[in-house]
Parts: structure tokens; C-alpha cells; sequence
């Protein structure tokens, strides 16, 4: 008896750490330690060193938690440090009550590490109440993501990064899987995109900000920035960010000590033959949210300034940021609303740009002089940049690109289930899908790739497809009971359009996900295949026509009894409908 109720009281506590465990799922409360950072020593904290930092403010403030979503490569969980006022943590919620979200992602190329140590001290200032950096918090909720790429993170060395000026020790680019996570956001080949994908769509941020360093060419500012092409956004979003949100970040920043300039990228070698803006497609991070109506971030802090201002710089960007958000929530918000109602029912969608020369700005650029010295190394000359030779002028900026291929988008695509890898990204971003309820035929939209290039070498872990032609038809198709509908009518409905059109540029299909339709499955054998030939082009006297045109004129045909019977082959009914046809099908409206 007494055993038994032994048994009895402890599996109720079993249960009731169970539920408790359950409770706290992907909050970690572990205790952690206090982290002194480093970054005036020219040091970066480690993986673990980050996540104890954090660890340690979720076990110090109320107002702060540190969740886990899901894993990466690496093995470990990737964590989301959330600062929430109102002690709310749940997004749902949050959202619910009018909460602004601001989501900062750090190390997705760990050799880049200023955000990671920026961010912790960050984080600690808000909640130790300094300046105003709290208030900035009444009606905004701030998420960091500690490190992203923890594989690359945890493969640290002093020689990972050629030339950067500091940290002495810093992590490698790629992840355990040897991805570039900056370029893994639409083929989604690492768990930590997944994880991602997770975090993005709960909390679904109105800002993020990807914190990175770069190299390239030498110039003056120690911050650079890269945002969601004005463009691409809807015209509410473009309108707040051009108008009011981009003019009072570089007021800001220069207030705080930290003048920046658009990202760098000449046009030709150095800065004063003109830089260029660039559209991110949904590849890289602010590609990706841009087609959610997040508005992104990519912070670029130059490699050769020393690593105390890189990390003081993206803190100050993050807090600029923050107080933008917070002087402008319901500017935000209404823009944010109305760009997804717009999103959701625009008609035409644009798949690729090309910058237009012929619409030039004036940037107000603090560069070097550049000059060519005979190299001590190489038998040729080098670019030598003059830090003693400062200078301010004026130089062209190309901001603007006209669209490249455009389409209308069909009411509804049908992805059959047997694609289920694309089925798995699309339900990962919260795409809405229905499932056909019995077989059944239907005629359909339908794409034949009639060219495209694969590149001979892989591209960040795929043989990449691009300049893909299509040919757009309409066929019968056996829909399967089971197979999804996704209706353009939603708010991904960008994120739908840019992965499921074959010709845009980070489609699935230019991602290898649907590289098996690309050869042919059945052939014939010539010598039985005669008879039928005979027979078959006697019965369509055009075709016979076209064949004997075809012998006539084409002196490659003429020498091949093989391209001969296959183009009767090609031609009858015989011929792979399935051979080159896309896959994913439209509607016909
Ligand atoms: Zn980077």
C-alpha cells in the first residue's frame, strides 16, 4: 500500500514536471553568467559566451526571455532573445494589443561578428534603463537572434577573414552544412532556415536588421547600409521609408556619431565612378522579408575600421532604428496594413529588374583618394587608396531599376504532392493551402522550359538554373486527390509568385528542385521504330511535309537517320508530354 502510494505520488509529480516542461518548452531559464565584452580589446564573444550573456539577463530581468526555435546544422537549438515591456511574450498577443516588432539578426556570417557582441550590449542598456532606449520600448518589442550561423560560429580562428581589422578571433561564413546562410533563404537546404522561417512568421517583425562587415573599396564612413529596394516594396512601405523612415536613420546616425552612406558597390573600380543600389531577390535575408512586407536591413560596417566602432555603430543603427519605430508605430503600422492588402490582391508581379543608368542622384560622398602604385608583389599595378587624402564631393548614385520580366499571377497555382520538399517550404512560410478532395481532370495553365543554363559549378550547395524561357500552354492534367491549391489571394503572396514562376530568379525551379523533368524518361528503339514512322507520317500529311523541309534545308538533320526518326518520334503520340513541363500548374484565369 505504502509502495504503491509512493508510485502513485510520484508519478503525479512526474506529470506535473511534465506539464511544467511542457509549460516552458522553448524558454531555456537557464541561469548563465554576467559577459564582460571585449570589443574595446579588439575581442568577440564566443558562441557560448553569447548565449550565457543572454542566459544570464532572462535570469535577471522579467522583462526579458530567451526562447529556443528549433535546430540548426550544428546540432544546437537557435535561440531568440525577446525584450518585452509589457511582459508579454507571446506574439499572438503582443500583435494583437498593437506592438511593433523589430527582429535583429546577428552572425549569419560569423566572420562578421559586430552584431553579436552589439547586440548583447544592447540588450543590457535596455534593460538597465539607459538613456531612452526604454521608452523606445512602450509600444515596440525588440527580438535578437544571438547567432544565427552557429556552425560557422563555432569554427573560429584569427585567419578567417583576410585584412578585417579585428576581433582576433572570429567565426567562418558558411554553416556546418558549408551553406551561406545569406543565400539559403529560398532553397531553405539548412535546418537553421527552417528555424528561421519559425521565428520570422510568429513574430512577423515590421523591422529587421541583418548585421554583417564588408570589405570592397575604402572610403571614410564606418557604417554602410543595404535595405529592401524601395522598388520592391508596396508604394504605403516605400512612401514612409523614402519619404520620412531613410532621411531621419542617416540624420540619426549622424547625430550618434556615426555619419553612414548607402552600401558600397562602384560602379566601375573605386567609389567615384558612381555606386549602385541592388534588388535583393528572396535569397538573401532582405529579399526574403521584403516579400512579407518586412521592411530589412543589412547593416554593412567597413572591415578595415576598427572593431570597438563597428560594434558601437550597429548598436547605434539598432537603437536609431528603434527609435524611429517608436515615434512612428502607427505610421507603421497603417503602412504595413496597407501594403498586405495591396499585396494580396495586385495583379502583376515583377520577377527580375535592371538597373537604369539614365536616372542618376547625387550622393555627398566622403571617400579616398585612389591612385594606381606599381604592386612590390605582382608584376602589375595595385589600387592604393590614400587615408592621408580625405575628400567630400559629389557622385553619381543609381537608385533606380525598371522591371525585367513581369507576369500576371494566376488565381491559384496546383503544386502536386509528390513535390513534397516544395510543399514543406511553402507550408514553412505560412503559405495557405488546400488539398483536392478526389482526382480529377482539370485544364490548367501549364509552362514548357524551352531553355535555360545551369551553371558548371555548384552555387551554395545547388548546380543553380537560370535564364530560364518558358512557353506558356494549357493542357489536361490528372490532378490527384491530395495534390495542393495555393490561392494567390494571401499575404506571401510575393514569397508564392517569386518561388513557384520557373523564370524568376530564386524560384524552386532555379534551386534544382525540380531538375528531374528536365530529361527524358522513354525512348524507342530506331529499327522497330521504322514501320511506325512510316505509317504515322503517312497519316499527317503536314508533318510529312515539315519532316521533308526539314531533310531538305538542315544539313545536321540530313546526316542523322537517328535526328530523323526522332523528330517523328517527337511528333507522334509517343512523345513525353512530361518531358520539359513545369510541374506546377496555374489557373486558367
Ligand atoms: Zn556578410
Amino acid at each position: 500500500m505504502k509502495k504503491l502510494a509512493i508510485a502513485y505520488l510520484s508519478a503525479i509529480v512526474l506529470f506535473m514536471l511534465g506539464f511544467f516542461a511542457y509549460n516552458q518548452l522553448s524558454h531555456t531559464g537557464v541561469k548563465g553568467k554576467s559577459i564582460a565584452l571585449e570589443f574595446a580589446n579588439n575581442q568577440s564573444v564566443t558562441y557560448k559566451q553569447a548565449i550565457e550573456a543572454y542566459q544570464y539577463l532572462d535570469s535577471k530581468y522579467r522583462n526579458a526571455k530567451l526562447f529556443t526555435y528549433g535546430k540548426t546544422d550544428s546540432g544546437k537549438p537557435l535561440h531568440l532573445f525577446v525584450i518585452s515591456k509589457s511582459k508579454d511574450f507571446n506574439p499572438q498577443s503582443l500583435k494583437a494589443k498593437g506592438y511593433r516588432v523589430v527582429l535583429v539578426n546577428n552572425g549569419i556570417h560569423p566572420g562578421e561578428p559586430c552584431g553579436i557582441d552589439a547586440s548583447i550590449l544592447l540588450a543590457q542598456e535596455i534593460l538597465e534603463r539607459k538613456d531612452s532606449l526604454w521608452n523606445y520600448l512602450d509600444s515596440t518589442v525588440i527580438c535578437f537572434i544571438p547567432v544565427y550561423n552557429i556552425g560557422g560560429a563555432l569554427n573560429r580562428s584569427p585567419f578567417n577573414r583576410a585584412n578585417q581589422n579585428g576581433p582576433q578571433e572570429q567565426g567562418f561564413r558558411a554553416n556546418a552544412r558549408f551553406l551561406d546562410l545569406n543565400r539559403d533563404f529560398a532553397p531553405m537546404f539548412s535546418l537553421n532556415a527552417f528555424s528561421f522561417a519559425h521565428i520570422f512568421h510568429e513574430w512577423k517583425p515590421d523591422l529587421l536588421i541583418d548585421t554583417h562587415a564588408t570589405n570592397g573599396a575604402d572610403y571614410q564612413y564606418v557604417m554602410t547600409i543595404i535595405s529592401t529596394h524601395h522598388q520592391t516594396l508596396e508604394e504605403p512601405w516605400s512612401k514612409l521609408y523614402m519619404n520620412s523612415m531613410e532621411p531621419f536613420l542617416y540624420r540619426e546616425m549622424q547625430t550618434r556619431g556615426y555619419e553612414m552612406t548607402p552600401y558600397v558597390d562602384p560602379m566601375q573600380d573605386t567609389p567615384e565612378s558612381g555606386i549602385a543600389e541592388y534588388v535583393s531577390s528572396p535569397r538573401y535575408t532582405v529579399g526574403y522579408a521584403g516579400a512579407f512586407n518586412t521592411l530589412a536591413f543589412f547593416t554593412e560596417t567597413h572591415m578595415f575600421k576598427p572593431f570597438a566602432d563597428r560594434v558601437l555603430s550597429t548598436k547605434e543603427f539598432i537603437a536609431a532604428a528603434m527609435k524611429y519605430v517608436h515615434h512612428n508605430g502607427s505610421q507603421i503600422a497603417l503602412a504595413k496594413s496597407q501594403s498586405v492588402e495591396i499585396t494580396k490582391r495586385k495583379e502583376v508581379f515583377t520577377l527580375s529588374w535592371t538597373l537604369d543608368s539614365t536616372k542618376v542622384n547625387e550622393l555627398n560622398f566622403k571617400g579616398f583618394e585612389a591612385s594606381y602604385l606599381p604592386s612590390k608583389v605582382t608584376n602589375g599595378k595595385r589600387l592604393f587608396y590614400d587615408r592621408t587624402k580625405p575628400f567630400t564631393k559629389p557622385i553619381p548614385f543609381y537608385r533606380y531599376f525598371t522591371p525585367n520580366i513581369t507576369v500576371k499571377k494566376p488565381n491559384y497555382y496546383i503544386v502536386p504532392q509528390a513535390w513534397r520538399e516544395v510543399i514543406e517550404r511553402l507550408r514553412a512560410n505560412n503559405v495557405y493551402m488546400e488539398q483536392v478532395k478526389h482526382d480529377t481532370l482539370m485544364l490548367c495553365g501549364v509552362y514548357y522550359i524551352t531553355d535555360y543554363k545551369t551553371y558548371p559549378r555548384p552555387y551554395n550547395g545547388a548546380y543553380l538554373n537560370y535564364n530560364v524561357k518558358v512557353m506558356a500552354t494549357s493542357d489536361t492534367i490528372a490532378v490527384m486527390q491530395g495534390d495542393y491549391i495555393v490561392r494567390t489571394n494571401q499575404e506571401a503572396n510575393e514569397y508564392i509568385v517569386q518561388m513557384l514562376e520557373p523564370h524568376a530568379p530564386d524560384s524552386f525551379f532555379a534551386w534544382n528542385f525540380f531538375n528531374s523533368i528536365l530529361q527524358r524518361k522513354e525512348y524507342f528503339s530506331p529499327y522497330i521504330f521504322e514501320e511506325f514512322a512510316e505509317e504515322w507520317l503517312k497519316k499527317n500529311p503536314e508533318l510529312k511535309k515539315e519532316f521533308e523541309h526539314k531533310l531538305a534545308t538542315d544539313k545536321t538533320f540530313a546526316a542523322s537517320t537517328y535526328a530523323q526518326l526522332s523528330f517523328v518520334y517527337q511528333n507522334s503520340p509517343y512523345s513525353e508530354k512530361s518531358f520539359m513541363r513545369y510541374p506546377v500548374f496555374r489557373s486558367r484565369e
